[in-house]
């Protein structure tokens, strides 16, 4: 007897930050401007919200810089 195993083969992005392996339907993208131009870097859940704190928080000295 031959047991067969299916297994469906997902393709997973790894997280830029912290290295996890996550589906792509649920990867966020975090898109940065450099020097070199923009960049798209691939990020979980945990991360993208990490990157979403500092950028509010470098938004908002902008601002008070702006005031
Ligand atoms: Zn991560």
């Amino acid at each position: 007897m031959f047991g067969w195993t299916i297994k469906k083969v997902k393709k997973t992005v790894q997280c830029f930050n912290c290295g996890v392996d996550v589906d792509p339907e649920i990867a966020f993208n975090v898109k940065f401007n450099t020097a070199e131009g923009l960049h798209t870097l691939k990020s979980c859940q945990a991360c993208a919200d990490e990157v979403n704190e500092v950028l509010k928080a470098i938004e908002e000295a902008r601002n008070d810089n702006a005031m």
